[in-house]
């Protein structure tokens, strides 16, 4: 979780999901395990840091009123009561050891607060004997404790676990919202339009493009490539990928990004105002004028295949030639 500058974490959309949880509160229905999935850069970290500061506030009609002990302890990342269990592993789950830490550490009353609050954030990637580790104390949690999991999918959990938590969804802040957080945050407002434009509200990978250089240029050359390939523009396509072959690393994301765009592609051919994942509406919607179910799937074949090749060591330059022929005749 990021420490940001304001009092209490700003938080673009969402206002439905705010108030419920402001409600429960206020109504002292708290739920004991909270799950808050969406899409990855949608503000769920934020989310969750809000909602602890929402339980652990001293001042129980404004909270999270960002201004109290408990409230800036929150913020800073050094409450006592707040625990965020650290990732481990190749695929970023959460090692039985630490559940079980975990687990022993919520038996133990708060140190100065009235709840406990654990997290795991990033849940996607948490192994089932890690979740099977955790779901006594889920199911029959300490009446002090809280947990407080996010993932990008609901389906990630087991359905044991899963049914004894309050799952939130939340959803990516509108262009509008998007772009007024970002200048919020001192990011230069032409930017912002550009970033905004590329990730539809997507909050955090907006912020990933503003400040990572490799995720704008494969970016930036993704929207090209679209573009490119919508109007068949054989040449264009292939001097993309070519400065893309410059480095296998850059090339597999942009082949990822591509991948997706042709998703996106493909799903506003059934519904022009669908959610897209890619990074370019408008030149996904320009692709998808010329996308038929045969298209898409050998698209999405050529994009495997040359993820194959580079997987097996083909060279990056022969990759992409391959890749670009198939990708035209599609
Ligand atoms: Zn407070």
């Amino acid at each position: 979780m990021s420490t940001g500058t304001s009092p209490v974490p700003q938080i673009a959309g969402n206002t439905l999901l705010l108030s419920e949880l402001r409600q429960m509160k206020q109504n002292d229905h708290l739920p004991h395990a909270l799950l808050l999935h969406g899409e990855q850069g949608c503000g769920k970290k934020e989310i969750a840091e809000w909602f602890a500061m929402l339980v652990l506030c001293e001042r129980k009609a404004e909270a999270p009123c960002g201004t109290c002990r408990s409230c800036r302890l929150v913020r800073s990342h050094a409450h006592p009561d707040v625990t965020i269990a650290e990732h481990s592993g190749k695929r970023g789950g959460f090692s039985v050891e630490t559940v079980r830490e975990i687990r022993s550490e919520a038996a133990i009353l708060p140190n100065s607060a009235d709840m406990r609050i654990f997290m795991f954030l990033d849940a996607d990637g948490m192994s089932i004997q890690a979740q099977n580790a955790l779901l006594k104390s889920v199911e029959e949690p300490p009446a002090h404790a809280c947990f407080v999991f996010t993932a990008q999918v609901q389906g990630v959990l087991l359905p044991t676990l899963l049914s004894r938590m309050t799952a939130k969804a939340v959803f990516p802040a509108s262009r509008g919202e998007c772009i007024e957080a970002l200048i919020r945050r001192d990011f230069p407002e032409d930017e912002v339009k550009t970033a905004a434009a590329r990730f539809d509200g997507n909050i955090g990978r907006c912020i990933a493009y503003l400040t990572e250089p490799a995720v704008r240029e494969s970016t930036d050359r993704t929207a090209a490539l679209t573009a490119a390939l919508a109007q068949q523009d054989e040449y264009r396509l292939l001097q993309l990928l070519t400065e893309a072959a410059a480095d296998k690393e850059q090339l597999r994301k942009t082949l990822g990004l591509l991948d997706l765009q042709i998703r996106d592609a493909a799903l506003m051919t059934l519904d022009s105002g669908a959610v897209c994942m890619g990074c370019d509406r408008q030149s996904a919607e320009q692709l998808s004028g010329t996308l038929t179910p045969r298209r898409t799937a050998r698209m999405h074949g050529a994009i495997a295949e040359a993820y194959a090749d580079l997987d097996g060591n083909v060279g990056a330059v022969l990759t992409v030639t391959a890749l670009c022929a198939a990708l035209v005749n599609a």
